[in-house]
């Protein structure tokens, strides 16, 4: 499988001149910074290996990603989650329905304490070193496309989960990338930072309030109808939301001329099947 298709778009946003980096297109069934953290799978050849196991949420866009990946590879995926509301047992959608017609086993126990020597264990959000080397191509790709534009300098965006991408973006990349947390605060982030790396830190931009991850706020719904409308672009409701929210406010007090800005769109469309749901079900009256 040939992950090549990432063109940088640029687009007029508040009203600024800014480019985006289309991770989103790179393939129908393994898009976004999951289809860069897990390519070390997908390149491997990990000898012997039968099944993939995980853990996590029930709508995460890493089960989806692993779902498709296993199936492409003709391994099995079991994932074990902590609990499966009845409703979408009963009524499955989203990354959840996907992955299940993907072939995903789905357990609601612990995970296993050992592993057998055929089967691989990918921790939480894909948060393991062996992501680099995925997330090394999109430093590339973008060192290409920014010398070939004659771009001196550039600042980097992107949202973070667990925020392994924004690390080792940092890492290959000569410019300044610039993240903030999405799942958990400030600290949980650089703790991230440091459980995988000894430096090379994202600079975090600090969130103006506190938000829990995967809960509905408003303003998140918001930001993501005026970006579908004036850039032509969905973006996803988990983390681009917050991540435009945030960027926003850095370019009113920080944009510079001389400089450009490049947004990663890291995919995760197919989640807000389920997150437009909830939310025109609380918000659309
Ligand atoms: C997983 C994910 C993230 C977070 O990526 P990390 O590498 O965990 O920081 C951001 N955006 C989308 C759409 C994702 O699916």
């Amino acid at each position: 499988m040939k992950l090549d298709n990432s063109p940088v778009q640029e687009i007029n946003y508040l009203e600024k001149k800014l480019f985006i980096k289309r991770d989103d297109l790179l393939h129908k069934d393994f898009s976004g910074n999951k289809a860069r953290k897990f390519y070390f799978l997908l390149e491997e050849k990990l000898k012997g290996i039968q099944k993939i196991i995980s853990h996590g949420s029930i709508q995460s866009n890493a089960m989806y990603s692993l779902s498709s990946l296993c199936k492409l590879k003709g391994w099995k995926f079991e994932y074990y989650v902590d609990h499966i509301p009845s409703n979408l047992k009963s009524n499955p959608i989203g990354n959840y329905k996907y992955a299940l017609q993907n072939g995903m086993k789905v357990c609601e126990n612990e995970l296993p304490k050992k592993f057998n020597t055929n089967e691989l264990f990918i921790s939480e959000g894909g948060a393991v070193s062996k992501a680099s080397i995925g997330i090394k191509n999109l430093a590339n790709e973008i060192n290409t496309w920014a010398k070939k534009n004659n771009i001196k300098d550039l600042k980097v965006f992107l949202p973070s989960g667990t925020g392994t991408t924004a690390l080792y973006l940092q890492k290959f990349l000569p410019y300044e990338v610039l993240t903030c947390a999405c799942v958990g605060d400030e600290d949980y982030l650089l703790k991230q930072f440091k459980d995988l790396e000894k430096d090379y830190f994202p600079t975090i931009l600090k969130r103006e309030k506190k938000y829990h991850f995967g809960k509905l706020y408003k303003e998140f719904y918001e930001k993501y109808l005026e970006l579908k409308e004036q850039t032509n672009i969905e973006f996803d409701l988990l983390y681009d939301s917050l991540g435009w929210i945030v960027f926003q406010k850095y370019l009113e007090e920080h944009y510079d001329d001389n400089v450009s800005y490049l947004y990663i769109h890291q995919g995760g469309i197919i989640g807000n099947e389920s997150m437009l749901l909830r939310y025109e079900y609380k918000f659309k009256r």
